[in-house]
């Protein structure tokens, strides 16, 4: 559900969960970067009645990067990489998500293609 903002979980009778209490929201006007926030239209909530609710909402940077260490991570966490998908590390390349953070099919995609061009490249030059 589009522009639905999650507030409560509610238990039934039984101790379970039954439904979830939701704010609706609306785009408000554009801020200065151009993007339309969403903000609660007041009055607008809602009981979505369930028996099961699962929390998916929001991303992180994968930990793995950090346990592996030996490259550089910004302060989130994720993976410092040039334009060639090169790390600090010169033995290790990165690119899509875990560089960017949350974003885009074909940008991951055109990422490994780029980091691939510049592996072929230093192997063979070597
Ligand atoms: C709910 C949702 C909807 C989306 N909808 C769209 C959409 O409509 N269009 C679109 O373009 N993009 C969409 N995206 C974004 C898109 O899925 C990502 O941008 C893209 O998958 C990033 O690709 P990636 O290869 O960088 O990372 P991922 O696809 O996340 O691949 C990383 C892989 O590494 C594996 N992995 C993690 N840790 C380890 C480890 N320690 N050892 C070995 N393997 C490991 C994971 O299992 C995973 O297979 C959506 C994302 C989400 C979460």
């Amino acid at each position: 559900m589009p522009l639905v903002s999650p507030l409560e979980f509610i238990a039934g009778e039984d101790g379970n969960v039954c439904a979830v209490k939701v704010q609706k929201m609306e785009l408000g006007e554009p801020d200065a970067s151009g993007r339309r926030r969403p903000i609660p239209i007041e009055g607008a909530i809602e009981e979505i009645p369930c028996d099961v609710a699962i929390s998916a909402i929001g991303t992180n940077a994968n930990p793995f990067a950090k346990k592996i260490g030996g490259m550089d991570l910004n302060k989130w966490g994720y993976i410092v990489a040039d334009e060639n998908g090169r790390t600090s590390n010169p033995r290790i390349w990165a690119g899509g998500d875990i560089v960017t953070g949350a974003a885009t099919v074909i940008l991951a995609m055109g990422a490994g293609k780029t980091a691939a061009a510049s592996i072929t490249e230093t192997l063979t030059a070597e």
